[in-house]
C-alpha cells in the first residue's frame, strides 16, 4: 500500500507546525515535525559546548548521538536525546540559532535525511520543515509552501514566549526571525525555498481557524480525502 504525503515547508513563525498538528488529527496522518529533529541535534551541541557553526565537531559528535522520536498517548511527537525525553528543552529560544546553525551543516542534514523519509513510507504523513517539498519528499502528494510576513511571524513568536513566561523583547524577537530566515535560505544545503510545484499559502491576514480551511481545503482538492 502506497502512504500519501502532505509536505510543509517555509519560514519560522508561518503556523507550519500548529496548522500540521491540526490536520495531522484532522485527516488520522501521522504529524512529523522535522525541527523538533534539527532542535534535538541543537541541544547535544549546546550541551556538549560544541560551536554549533563548526562543521568539523558537530559532525564528529554524530556518530555519538542517539536520537529518537516517538509518539505519545496524546499522539504528540518526543523527541529523545540518549533516552531522555527533551521535547520542552528544544524549545528554549537560545536552541532555535543552535538548531538553525547545525541545519546548515551537510552531514548533519545526511544524517537525519533517512530518519525522515523512514516515516513517511511507513504511514500516512504530513511533514513539516524547510526542505520537505524539496529533498527529503520530493514524490509528496501535496506540496504546500506557508508563509508570512517577518513582522506577522515576530508578533506570533513573542506572543508565544511571553505565554511560556519567557522574557521577550518584540524587536529582537523580529531581529531574529529576520537572521534566521536569512540563514535558512542562504545556506548551501537544502536552503528554504518554494519547490517549483508548491502551492503557496500566505497566512498574514488569517488567523489560525481561516488558515486551517485555507490548507484543508487545498488538501481536499489535491488528496481527494
Ligand atoms: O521549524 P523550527 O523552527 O523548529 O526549526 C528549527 C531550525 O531547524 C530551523 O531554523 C532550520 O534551520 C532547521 N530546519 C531545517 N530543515 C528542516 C526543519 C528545520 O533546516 N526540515
Amino acid at each position: 500500500m502506497k502512504y500519501r504525503s502532505i509536505a510543509i515547508d517555509g519560514p519560522s513563525g508561518a503556523g507550519k507546525s500548529t496548522l500540521a498538528k491540526r490536520l495531522a488529527q484532522e485527516l488520522g496522518f501521522l504529524y512529523v515535525d522535522t525541527g523538533a529533529i534539527y532542535r534535538t541535534v541543537g541541544v547535544a551541541v549546546h550541551r556538549q559546548g560544541i560551536d554549533p557553526a563548526d562543521g568539523t565537531a558537530v559532525a564528529a559528535l554524530l556518530p555519538e548521538l542517539g536520537i529518537t522520536m516517538g509518539y505519545g498517548e496524546d499522539g504528540l511527537q518526543h523527541m529523545f536525546l540518549d533516552g531522555e525525553d527533551v521535547t520542552t528543552a528544544i524549545r528554549e529560544n537560545e536552541i532555535s540559532a543552535y538548531a538553525s546553525k547545525a541545519a546548515a551543516i551537510p552531514a548533519v542534514r545526511e544524517f537525519l535525511l533517512e530518519m525522515q523519509r523512514r516515516l513517511s513510507r511507513e504511514h500516512d504523513v504530513i511533514m513539516d520543515g524547510r526542505d520537505i517539498g524539496t529533498v527529503v519528499l520530493p514524490q509528496a502528494d501535496l506540496k504546500i509552501f506557508l508563509t508570512a510576513a517577518p513582522e506577522a511571524r515576530a508578533q506570533r513568536r513573542y506572543r508565544e514566549l511571553l505565554a511560556r513566561g519567557q522574557q521577550a523583547d518584540f524587536v529582537h524577537v523580529l531581529a531574529e526571525v529576520i537572521e534566521r530566515d536569512r540563514r535558512d535560505m542562504e545556506r548551501e544545503t537544502a536552503p528554504l525555498r518554494q519547490a517549483e510545484d508548491a502551492v503557496v499559502a500566505d497566512t498574514t491576514a488569517l488567523d489560525l481557524e481561516g488558515s486551517l480551511q485555507l490548507l484543508l481545503g487545498l488538501i481536499r482538492e489535491h488528496l481527494h480525502v
